[in-house]
């Protein structure tokens, strides 16, 4: 017989169930779960779930797939799971805890993991209606609720949590504001320059920034619902008050208790972080250690080994200690790069800098490095945050510099682009900080079988935090694989162990029409930003259903998910189809009397079709109606899908034109309008070599000859460029017809996701030789399948905004807020030329005092 120890685990929030998945695999592996009796007290009305990405609430997510326990964790693991029970006291003599259901337990060994609360500052007025603070689901639910009736947000606290939490309200259509105490942004984690740069970035981005305000009351406004009131006699007029102003450790209990408490708050632990009673143990937020509080979920993971380990340990003072944590972080902070790595503000003894500005790029970089230019101590990186992994190893593995220390921080081709290649890293390099795991436990998890992202992630918990590290992981799992001999693996993500390509297969053969109807078969979890719109595309490609279908909608990406281009402001752009930039007067009068009545801003593209700028999303539906009833249709600009046919006017009235370039561009138009595919495809129609329309630059370009038609393939403008090769030459009609037919479809069948023509081909072997022999010499004797599938396309094209208009359920989607009909307020306009264009800040801020 042996005693059954009973450990008591307060707090189920993210450390608190790190603690437990520790304990119980320890447990197991050592054959003494029987020894001992777990249970866990949580005040929130859910198990834990991941606080790290809480905004994505905003964009989406559900409190299910925030959530980091399995269905059946607590059963499987026989713990005793108490929701929306907090502990209110401790008896430290009769080791025992009371509940705030009125029930008493006695422990052995108590586990506080109580994190922190948010800090409110002493404001008059701050228990005002619509003053929120950002820490769980239920604080979301409530600003999302407040947001639907508000116009105006404005955020305390210019902190990490702060911007995050303005990016919520931006994201949520309000003006938005974001006022911070110190001199500038993010305080902590970046220098005056560092800030500099992100706050011009912030504002570009639509939210109002004011630094150095000191915020004394919140009374009733005039024409919002509250006024701020600050130091300087300046006032804000807001809506909702958001308090992002920092976090106070949760240590009510410890004080109840009289354990042991630092000046300013937070629970005392020592190097095993037990506090000063034997008995209990502090981590995560709440614990003090060496006076400091780490506000980030990798120190708090590691405390919960280091808690695990002592009190399940037989010589507990030979255990893991913690000493303490490195607080490097890397985020997208409102989509901006933000990197602070060590001794950002470069106060070591001997400190040298180094920085690299380009205002143009809005890129910030700092590298602190010691007095001799050996070692990296520190770095600030804004805009670009590329350099995070390098940088950050070599300050943790003490790696030389090499060379002279600027040229970490320079761009490639100016002196820069150094890496360090995973062979570079000591074998203790620390490569997923958040949990605390080596290069050596990578590498040999990858030895013992982990081959695949998925399967290496799932064993050693790399990059399943913030996912800071996920591209490091990836390098060294590739560099593992080929020094094995293993040809390196190019599945989609961690949901599905198959390329693109070898997924599309499955779903052609297999005849599957839904995202978890392939899921099932060959994949697993509930899928991803990646595989979701991948396997749209590919159903698309192959099916060719209606992307809102209720089993395609939730797979699509913003723009196809409103069939329309959002703007910078949040606007979405109209794009109609006019097949070879040809049109009637009757239709461009339609055009214009379309833009007038919805106030449209007009635009003549690039791609010979005009482009509708500023619409709300409620009024897509309304605009399109008219258009259609006009006869335009769909021009997909939103979709990665065939897009336009760019052509001169030819030999119909150009004195030099050897073919119709005009009729055959609408042809092609015609034929292959919106079909789905890896990446957006442009085409391109001239009528002789002087080459009017650019058909060299484009995915397929056609140019006339005296005897029909020359085929150039994989041209693209974009960031790199290429002109196209030649493919065929002197084609009919019908063969060239044939031979686009079988290309396109080879692309679409065998290309990486995101992968334009250009790239395609330079990474076939031989790429224009092995394809002119499969779509000219029919080498693998798939022409007929390759133009039989494109057919099909053909015959099932629909316009997807037409049909949209004879479907009621699907019109519904069409709106800003999912829970009001009211239009996006964030959406304002001024005149310039005689048309509209996005307000910027200061006229918005103009017009809203107006
Ligand atoms: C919006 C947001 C973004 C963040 N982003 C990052 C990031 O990018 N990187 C990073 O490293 N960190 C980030 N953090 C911080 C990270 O979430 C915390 O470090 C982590 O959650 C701390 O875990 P914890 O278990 O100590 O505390 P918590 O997760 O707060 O859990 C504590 C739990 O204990 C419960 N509790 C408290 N008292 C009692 C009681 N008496 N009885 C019962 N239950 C009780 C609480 O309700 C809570 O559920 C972010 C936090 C927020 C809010
Ligand atoms: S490409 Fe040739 S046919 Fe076309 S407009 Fe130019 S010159 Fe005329
Ligand atoms: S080139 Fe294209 S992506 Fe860039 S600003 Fe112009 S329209 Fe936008």
């Amino acid at each position: 017989m042996h005693n059954t120890q009973h450990i008591i685990v307060v707090g189920n929030g993210m450390v608190g169930q790190r603690y437990l998945e520790t304990l119980c695999e320890t447990l197991r592996a050592s054959g003494r779960r029987e020894h001992y009796r777990i249970s866990v007290f949580g005040d929130e009305p859910r198990a834990a779930y991941d606080r790290v990405q809480l905004s994505a609430y905003f964009s989406g997510s559900t409190a299910e797939d925030l959530s980091l326990v399995s269905d059946d964790f607590f059963a499987a693991n026989d713990i005793t799971l108490h929701l929306g029970e907090g502990v209110l006291a401790i008896n430290r003599q009769a080791r025992s805890i009371t509940t705030s259901r009125g029930q008493i337990h006695n422990y052995d060994t108590l586990v506080l993991a109580t994190g922190s609360y948010p800090f409110v500052p002493p404001i008059q007025g701050n228990d005002r209606d619509n003053c929120f603070v950002y820490r769980t689901i239920e604080d979301l639910e409530a600003i999302s609720a407040a947001g639907a009736s508000a116009k105006v947000g404005a955020v305390v606290g210019g902190g990490l949590l702060g911007l995050e939490a303005a990016k919520a309200l931006r994201d949520m259509g309000l003006t938005t504001h974001v006022v911070e105490f110190a001199p500038r942004l993010m305080a902590v984690q970046v220098d005056d320059g560092g800030g500099a740069v992100l706050r011009r970035k912030i504002e570009e981005l639509g939210v109002a920034v004011h630094t150095g305000k000191n915020t004394q009351r919140i009374e009733p406004g005039e024409s919002r619902r509250h006024r701020m009131c600050f130091a300087d006699g300046e006032t804000l007029e807001t809506d909702i008050v958001l308090f992002s102003a920092g976090i106070r450790p949760q240590d009510a209990l410890a004080r109840q208790c009289v354990l042991e408490i630092g000046e300013r708050g937070g629970i005392v632990i020592d190097n095993h972080c037990r506090t000063s009673d034997p008995h209990i143990y502090a981590i995560g937020e709440c614990a003090l250690w060496n006076q400091q509080i780490f506000g980030l979920v990798a120190p708090g993971y590691e405390m919960a080994r280091v808690a695990a380990e002592h009190v399940l340990s037989d010589s507990p003072d030979d255990a893991t200690e913690f000493l303490g944590a490195d607080m490097s972080t890397k985020l997208k902070l409102m989509g901006v790069d933000v990197a602070s790595i060590g001794d950002a503000h470069a106060r070591s003894q001997g400190a040298r800098t180094s920085v690299f500005i380009d205002e143009h790029a809005g890129v910030y970089k700092k590298l602190v490095s010691d007095e001799k230019g050996r070692k990296v101590l520190g770095a600030v990186l804004i805009g670009d945050a590329a350099d995070y992994s390098t940088l950050l190893q070599m300050m943790l593995s003490d790696i030389a510099i090499p060379g002279k220390p600027e040229q970490l921080i320079l761009p490639a081709g100016e002196g820069g682009g150094a890496a360090l290649g995973p062979d570079a890293l000591p074998d203790s390099a620390t490569i997923c900080s958040c949990n605390n795991v080596s290069k050596a436990r990578i590498c040999g998890a990858v030895a013992e079988g982990a081959t695949a992202l998925g399967e290496l992630k799932a064993c050693t918990k790399a990059g399943t935090s913030c996912g800071g590290c996920n591209a490091l992981v990836k390098s060294l799992l590739d560099n593992e694989l080929s020094k094995m001999g293993v040809e390196v693996n190019n599945h989609l993500c961690e949901h599905f162990a198959y390329s693109r390509q070898e997924l599309e297969h499955l779903i052609r053969v297999e005849k599957h029409k839904t995202f978890e109807s392939i899921r099932d078969a060959h994949g697993h979890g509930r899928g991803c930003d990646i595989c979701k719109p991948t396997v749209a595309s590919i159903l698309a490609s192959t099916w060719n259903e209606h992307v809102l279908q209720p089993h395609l909608a939730g797979l699509q990406d913003t723009n196809d998910y409103f069939m329309a281009n959002m703007q910078k402001d949040g606007s979405y752009s109209v794009v109609p189809r006019i097949p070879g930039g040809e049109i009637t007067p009757q239709k461009l009068i339609v055009l214009g009397q379309v833009a007038e009545k919805f106030g449209l801003y007009t635009k003549i593209t690039g791609g010979q079709r005009i482009d509708l700028f500023g619409a709300r999303v409620e009024q897509l539906p309304l605009i399109w109606r008219e258009l259609v009833d006009a006869g335009f249709e769909s021009g997909h600009a939103y979709g990665k899908a065939v897009r336009t046919v760019k052509s001169c006017v030819g030999s119909t009235w150009c004195r030099y034109g050897q073919q119709d370039s005009v009729g055959m561009s609408i042809l092609l138009e015609e034929r292959y309008r919106g079909i789905r595919a890896p990446h957006k495809l442009k085409f391109a129609v001239s009528g002789c070599t002087r080459e009017c329309a650019e058909a060299q630059c484009k995915d397929i370009g056609v140019i006339a000859t005296e005897r029909g038609w020359n085929l150039y393939v994989a041209g693209n403008g974009g960031m790199k460029p290429r002109h196209a090769d030649l493919f065929a030459t002197d084609l009919d009609d019908a063969t060239l017809i044939r031979y686009i037919d079988r290309f396109l479809m080879l692309y679409i069948r065998t290309a990486d996701r995101l992968q334009r023509t250009a790239r395609w081909l330079e990474e076939l072997d031989d790429g224009l030789e092995y394809t002119q022999q499969v779509v000219i010499e029919d080498s693998l004797g798939l022409g007929a399948e390759l133009e039989a599938q494109m057919q099909s396309l053909v015959d099932t094209y629909e316009c997807e905004w037409k049909k949209t208009l004879e479907d009621e359920h699907k019109l519904k989607r069409f709106r800003h807020f999912v829970n009001s009909p009211e239009p996006d307020s964030h959406v304002v306009f001024v005149q310039e030329r005689g048309q509209i264009r996005p307000a910027t800040e200061a006229e918005r801020r103009q017009q809203e005092a107006a």
